[in-house]
């Protein structure tokens, strides 16, 4: 008999599932990679910004020496922008890292962690590898149903994620809904609000959770420098919570997890609005053209606040990961959903106008071959 390793709850746990590289897909289907359009993983279609790109030039040269660990200038930086105390802000390897940290840091085996149905695998995952037990509330119109979610909780509770806007459906939750929320929740139970996408809210839906974070000591927002500041490759995400919070993901957060380029990169896109400013906009142009296709074509979709879109491409059971071999042949990667049990479904990220272009010709064609 071969030995079975480590826990039961580790051994169950289904593998994140990250967008197909652009080389794997030329490989895979005998293609030019520059003819490759990537729309699988919400990065930001615009790339680095310059300034990130010139401050890692720079800071090249120190990478003889271990980084800051405590990123000074980093947190610095970041506390002058949002307001608050430097010991305020954990700093992540990503905004994954936030997350897995504050599972590991607030709750402990069969305790309980709410998410709700559809959103970010990232919750399942962390709530897994604790052992943790794991309360998914139903989704409404695939947005959370923060009312439900409340009714959720058991005396284990410790932790409720909450992604606003959320991945992959794009529902977003307004601010005073939030705020209602935040006001119910027990205060022994944490709330992680991810913020992945936030920097792309239209203005109007704009809400102050940092204000919030001064009012609940249960609150911690997380937010990424992989979005809309174009630093993916980098993996800088960040913290913000009282310091009763932040002492405890210190005590957990690998000393080394944010690197030199990573640090530098980040300041300088913190302080690079324009560059912001334009991502915003794109997205937003993008949004109209994807989504005025996908009413041309009689496309159901998900109403989106992110970078991206969820859009409904079949009505037979596995029509997602037909459509989804259908581009890939034609060398457009999308993100099929299936394992998010949306098997009908694929998420598309707001490209280029020609990447987003490339995307719906490749599109009509897949459709017309699946009803041919
Ligand atoms: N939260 C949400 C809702 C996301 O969609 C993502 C990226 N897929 C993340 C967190 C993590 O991103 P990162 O680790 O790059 O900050």
């Amino acid at each position: 008999m071969t030995a079975q390793f480590g826990p039961s709850y580790v051994r169950a746990i289904a593998p994140y599932v990250a967008g197909k590289p652009i080389s794997e897909v030329a490989r895979e289907f005998g293609l030019d990679e520059a003819n490759i359009v990537k729309l699988a993983s919400n990065e930001n279609p615009l790339g680095m910004p310059e300034s990130a790109k010139r401050a890692i030039a720079q800071a090249a040269s120190e990478l003889g020496r271990y980084p800051d660990s405590n990123a000074f200038e980093l947190k610095a930086a970041l506390a002058e922008r949002y307001d608050v105390p430097a010991e305020w802000i954990t700093l992540g390897n990503g905004s994954n890292d936030i997350l897995e940290i504050a599972a590991h840091a607030f709750v402990e085996k069969n305790q309980a962690i709410i998410y709700s149905q559809y959103s970010f695998a990232v919750y399942a995952l962390a709530t897994q590898g604790l052992g943790a037990r794991a309360i998914i509330v139903p989704a409404v119109k695939y947005g959370h149903d923060l009312d439900a979610m409340l009714v959720a909780i058991t005396p284990d509770t410790r932790l409720i994620f909450v992604a606003n806007p959320n991945n992959p459906t794009g529902t977003f939750i307004d601010g005073p809904s939030l705020e209602a929320f935040l006001d119910r929740v027990p205060r022994d139970i944490v709330v992680v609000l991810d913020e992945a996408y936030t920097e792309y809210l239209a203005p109007e839906k704009r809400y102050d959770s940092i204000a919030w974070v001064r009012r609940y000591p249960n609150l911690l927002v997380s937010r990424t420098f992989s979005k809309a500041y174009g630093l993916a490759g980098l993996r800088v995400g960040f913290a913000i919570a009282q310091p009763e919070l932040t002492d405890l993901l210190n005590r957990l957060r690998q000393p080394f997890n944010v690197n030199t380029l990573a640090q530098a990169a980040a300041i300088a896109a913190l302080n690079d609005e324009a560059f912001l400013e334009n991502s915003a906009e794109l997205n937003a142009q993008g949004y109209r053209l994807l989504t005025d296709a996908f009413d041309r074509l009689g496309l159901e979709y998900v109403a989106s606040d992110g970078n991206f879109v969820l859009v409904r491409v079949g009505n037979e059971n596995d029509a997602g990961n037909r459509v989804n071999v259908e581009l890939l042949r034609q060398g457009v990667i999308v993100r099929p959903v299936g394992n998010y049990g949306l098997p009908q479904w694929l998420r598309v990220t707001i490209g280029l106008p020609a990447e987003n272009a490339a995307f719906l010709a490749a599109l009509e064609k897949s459709l017309a071959t699946a009803s041919a």
